[in-house]
């Protein structure tokens, strides 16, 4: 397996738009595999594939909880619930910053295997949601900083800008 670089804040691929995951095959398997060594590597729960610089709808989680290692390409929220909680989050793309981001406590996720293409459809809840939520937001070219509150945002705001020019 093989370490991919990270995308750090700043760089324009971390905010622009992904392609849907078409084919599944042994490449993409390795691509997957490298996806969870590299996240493994950093200490982190999620790795999308923007933030490794490829613009594909997949993304690895890894709560360390049993059932909670999944590899998810072409995801869709298809419900969330009204009841939010908040956490502080965390993001191997803008390292040494945190902040608290509300999201929906329970959501329904219709998504493929990112391994086999195997179509899945299923309910994720608390940390598992939340990563899930961070993770989907990538595809997206969304980053956790753009759900703080404007307070917040701009108590980090020196932070973000030392990374983007680093
Ligand atoms: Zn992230």
């Amino acid at each position: 397996m093989t370490r991919k670089n990270i995308c750090i804040y700043g760089e324009e691929v971390l905010r622009k738009k992904t392609k849907f995951v078409k084919t599944f095959d042994k490449k993409l398997e390795k691509f997957i595999d490298d996806m969870f060594d590299t996240m493994y590597e950093a200490n982190g729960i999620g790795l999308a594939a923007p933030q490794v610089g490829v613009l594909k709808k997949l993304f690895v989680v890894d709560t360390l909880e049993p059932g909670e290692k999944m590899a998810i390409a072409n995801p869709k929220i298809i419900w969330q619930s009204e009841e939010t909680w908040g956490m502080k989050e965390g993001c191997l793309s803008i390292p040494g910053v945190e902040g608290e981001v509300i999201r929906p406590r329970v959501i329904r996720v219709k998504a493929q295997n990112a391994y086999t293409g195997d179509e899945m459809e299923f309910e994720a809840e608390d940390l598992l949601a939340r990563v899930i939520l961070h993770e989907n937001d990538h595809l997206n070219g969304v980053l956790f900083v753009d759900h703080l509150t404007s307070s917040d945002r701009a108590e980090l705001e020196r932070q973000l800008q030392e990374l983007a020019v680093a």
